[in-house]
């Protein structure tokens, strides 16, 4: 997401980045190409006027004059705007008073309101050490209902359901007495769309409203559709007074445009944001992380975030050992490897880390998915003998390996060869840092 925005903005304030005196025209240009790429990426014509003028004002006042470097504090007022645009401080999800905390979901078709129960459920068990209840409240398709319900077999969750006969009103109302009497702390439920805003959807979501007082109502939004989810936004927000704002895709090749206008012009958060059709791709949204995302300073808090969730300590620990042992195996190496796989597709990792667009530019930081996968292939290819001992390698177990990866035999050896390196140098680090602690220990 917001690749053009971004490359853009990134390379209207390398221009004024370094400069050690900034004037007022040099502000005038970076506002009117800044305006441009707004524009560009969908954002709402009254929002991206507001902003600039903002930017203009702080940018021309003292608060930059007076700075010994100008140029970066100009970027700093473009981004401390941006933030504040997308809702400044990030915003966390209500907890009731009495549980259950209700969460009702709500949008259009397509939206991801299904799939983001899931998700929502998923996050908060884990971050939140929380044990949701999902709540079928879709009638109108029955295909609805299972797609919820296999999404709870995944999450090994409850999913609340009285078939398509029911009124998704007593369906609410029903579950929410069955999740205090087992003991949920979230009650999630999932609503019907249509494809665009009508009055019966408005209805019945207002009295699922009524009987439930919901402590969050999201509203979600497909961040691909731009300034109509804006719209989308307002009139939903109009009718229920959602109190925040679900914006999913954003994993696509969206230009941003939603994400940048929807606060400023409904008022309400955007609380998370939806990476990936899978159970565990879903953000808290952190308009400042954000906000440094798009102008390319790299959002390294993010990025250990997520090293931690998907990196067991564990693990870790037994790895390391396992080197200082010399005995780690292709077994280890392929366990590594699915870690850091977890973690989410690279280039999206490499995003996160500042200076993006510039290392993107360099051939040889490019990251070839295809060749990491043909790396797995060979390993899973290999017996288990193989993997732990791969000196037992005769050219005939090469053939065979290559031929269940669908790769080549110079492939095979490539691989070998790395790997072998790969353990010397692990025995030469392990050795010179005992060597190390010997010698500190003789003085
Ligand atoms: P609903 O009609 O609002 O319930 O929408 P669904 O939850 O059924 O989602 C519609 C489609 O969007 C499904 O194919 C989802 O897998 C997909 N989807 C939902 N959220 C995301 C997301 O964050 N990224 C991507 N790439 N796809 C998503
Ligand atoms: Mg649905």
């Amino acid at each position: 997401a917001f690749e053009g925005l971004a490359d853009r903005l990134q390379k209207t304030i390398q221009k004024v980045k370094g400069k050690g005196k900034v004037t007022e025209a040099d502000v005038k240009e970076m506002t009117r190409e800044v305006r441009l790429a707004l524009l560009e990426a969908d954002v709402n014509f009254k929002v991206v006027k507001d902003f600039i003028k903002r930017v203009k004002e702080r940018a021309i006042g003292q608060e930059v004059m007076d700075s010994l470097t100008p140029g970066q504090q100009v970027i700093k007022v473009v981004k401390e705007e941006l933030s504040d645009l997308m809702g400044g401080e990030q915003s966390k999800i209500a907890v009731a008073n009495k549980p259950p905390t209700v969460i009702m979901m709500v949008g259009l078709q397509g939206a991801g309101k299904t799939t983001t129960t899931g998700k929502l459920a998923n996050l908060l068990r884990k971050k939140n050490n929380r044990n949701p209840m999902l709540v079928a409240a879709d009638v109108y398709r029955p295909a609805a209902i299972n797609q919820l319900e296999t999404l709870g077999k995944q999450l090994d969750m409850p999913v609340f359901s009285l078939g398509t006969e029911a009124n998704p009103v007593d369906i609410a109302k029903q579950a929410i007495d069955k999740a205090k009497e087992e003991h949920h702390d979230y009650v999630i439920i999932d609503t019907a769309g249509r494809l665009h805003v009508d009055e019966q959807l408005m209805d019945e979501l207002q009295n699922i409203k009524e009987v439930t007082t919901p402590d969050e109502i999201f509203l979600v939004v497909d961040s691909m559709t731009g300034q109509d989810a804006v719209n989308v936004a307002e009139s939903f927000d109009e009718q229920l007074d959602i109190s925040g704002v679900v914006l999913t895709k954003l994993d696509g090749d969206t230009r941003g445009g939603a994400a940048i206008s929807i606060k400023a012009v409904t008022g309400k958060p955007i609380k998370y944001a939806g990476m990936g059709e899978k159970l565990d791709e879903l953000e808290a949204f952190h308009p400042e992380r954000m906000a440094s995302r798009i102008l390319g300073m790299g959002d390294v808090l993010s990025l250990i975030e997520k090293a931690q969730d998907n990196v067991d300590e564990k693990q870790a620990k037994e790895l390391e050992e396992k080197m200082r042992s010399a005995s780690f195996t292709f077994e280890d190496f392929l366990e590594q490897m699915q870690q850091v796989k977890n973690m989410g597709p690279l280039d999206e990792l490499i995003n996160m880390m500042p200076g993006a667009n510039k290392m993107k530019g360099m051939k040889n930081l490019q990251v070839d998915e295809k060749q990491i996968s043909h790396v797995e292939a060979i390993i899973q290819s290999m017996t288990k003998k193989e993997r732990i001992d791969p000196g037992i390698m005769n050219a005939s177990r090469k053939r065979r390996i290559a031929k269940g990866s669908g790769t080549s035999v110079s492939e095979v050896n490539r691989l070998l060869k790395q790997f072998d390196e790969m353990k010397k140098m692990m025995k030469q680090m392990t050795n010179t840092s005992k060597k190390g602690k010997k010698k500190k220990g003789l003085m």
